[in-house]
């Protein structure tokens, strides 16, 4: 097998337009070395991700929030690594780093990529993965001279543990957060984005911002574990299918603050009582029922979740004074989205009538569903087809940099097998074979992808 260029995705291929007769016989050649590669790639995304997962504060699993000193090394290592394999490195003011294949900066390259940020006692491949992945792809472009262009991105703080809120890094690099936002979003101790960026090394006043124009990026592609079950193998099966994502749910939040009156619990009689935990607690049931009733036989998806409550002054012989929670509804379907934040914040004000206490609510984010782009589905899709590989079409069941990323250019996302079934935890797994699958998709998907670059 010839060490050269294996993949026929370099200016040749491109300029082969309409497709030479000969096109079969390169396909065939395409795949086999896609195959044949994907082996080389996957054990080399392995190391990556090892090395990645040392950086981690103390404690079970992966912990390294976004724009902590472990934030900081895991993205020193990324600007490193993608000097070594000879790939064009820039950051910006909020710490996205990218690398380059030569001559891919500014020629609307295939962009590859995650986050490096972790939740707190993650797991070592949410984010991470989809770096390292794209790093290595980047790298065998280097070694094997592909013309076409690629690069890969690791974006900062995705996950929303520390701002309440994910896709800070994406959404600064889009323009969506800037100037007066990075006031504004503050962290859980009360520090501004802007503060935090600043401790962090970052200048988000003066440092470097990227210009996101039509030349910046072709497409977006996201590989990501599964982070649930959605892919695991149907009955019979013993391979977890390649997971395509057509949609990406949009995540609204809301706060809820019920007041009521803080009490002695001994003396104040149960009739006399506004106790907001136990509004609190009724809605938190409630809304599970209100999920329930719109469960089963709906064919968009709908999750409603409520993970955070506080209670003030949080004492055992004081009825509470005051309960924040956390609402969390997302959905594959706009209508629903909006519908269920409705219908759950009619059931807040009932609940807060009934139970003698007051409630309010701030919108945290609004969702919006996002599509991903059909047309680099179908590549993928029909790579998969040619290798002989399953795929299933899924929706992503959490937000992602490439919601953010579609809002400019065609994405994608690739999710593979996770064995555990769970993630944002130290058990968070990865089943290598679909990873290698996975690998060889892209591989095999580079000639087509490459022509969404300049539709015709
Ligand atoms: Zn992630």
């Amino acid at each position: 097998m010839s060490q050269s260029l294996r993949v026929p995705i370099g200016k040749d291929a491109l300029a082969a337009k309409p497709r030479a007769q000969g096109s079969s016989l390169r396909r065939a050649r395409s795949d086999l070395d896609a195959e044949s590669q994907s082996h080389e790639i996957l054990a080399r995304v392995l190391e990556d991700l090892e090395q990645v997962a040392a950086f981690s504060a103390p404690g079970p699993g992966v912990t390294r929030l976004g724009y902590t000193a472990e934030d900081a090394a895991a993205r020193a290592w990324f600007a490193a690594e993608c000097g070594a394999a000879g790939l064009e490195y820039e950051a910006d003011f909020a710490g996205n780093g990218f690398g380059w294949a030569p001559g891919a900066r500014r020629s609307k390259p295939l962009l590859i990529g995650s986050h490096l940020d972790s939740v707190l006692h993650g797991g070592r491949y949410d984010g991470t993965l989809g770096v390292c992945v794209g790093l290595e792809v980047a790298r065998a472009a280097v070694r094997h001279g592909w013309s076409y262009p690629v690069g890969v991105v690791a974006f900062a703080c995705e996950e929303s543990t520390r701002f309440g809120f994910g896709t800070i890094g994406s959404r600064c690099l889009m323009g969506i957060l800037s100037g007066a936002d990075l006031d504004k979003v503050t962290d859980r101790e009360g520090t501004t984005l802007k503060d935090v960026l600043l401790a962090a090394g970052l200048d988000p006043t003066t440092g470097p911002r990227i210009e996101v124009d039509d030349s910046f990026a072709g497409a977006f592609l996201e590989v990501h574990i599964d982070q649930g079950t959605i892919l695991a193998p149907e009955s019979g099966a013993t391979e977890y299918p390649v997971g395509l994502v057509t949609t990406i749910v949009g995540v609204s939040r809301i706060r809820l603050n019920w007041s009521g009156q803080a009490a002695h619990s001994g003396a104040r009689l149960r009739s006399d009582r506004h106790d907001p935990l136990l509004a609190a607690a009724k809605f938190v049931i409630e809304a599970d029922a209100l999920w329930g009733r719109h469960d089963g036989g709906h064919k968009d998806s709908l999750a409603i979740t409520v993970g955070k409550l506080d209670v003030f002054p949080n004492s055992p012989n004081t009825v509470a004074g005051q309960v924040d929670l956390i609402l969390d509804v997302r959905s594959t379907s706009q209508k629903l989205l909006d519908a269920t934040v409705a219908s759950a914040l009619q059931l807040a004000t009932e609940i807060a009538d009934t139970g003698r206490v007051r409630v309010t609510s701030t919108s945290l984010n609004k969702g919006t569903p996002v599509r991903t782009d059909a047309r680099m589905i179908r590549a993928l899709a029909k790579a998969a087809t040619t290798g002989s590989i399953a795929t299933k079409r899924i929706p992503s069941l959490s937000g992602h940099d490439a919601m953010v990323m579609a809002r400019r250019y065609p994405a994608a996302m690739i999710f593979v097998g996770n064995p555990s079934g769970i993630s944002h935890a130290p058990t968070e797994d990865l089943d290598q074979d679909s990873l290698r699958r996975a690998i060889q998709v892209i591989l095999a998907a580079l000639p087509d992808l490459s022509e969404l670059r300049d539709p015709s």
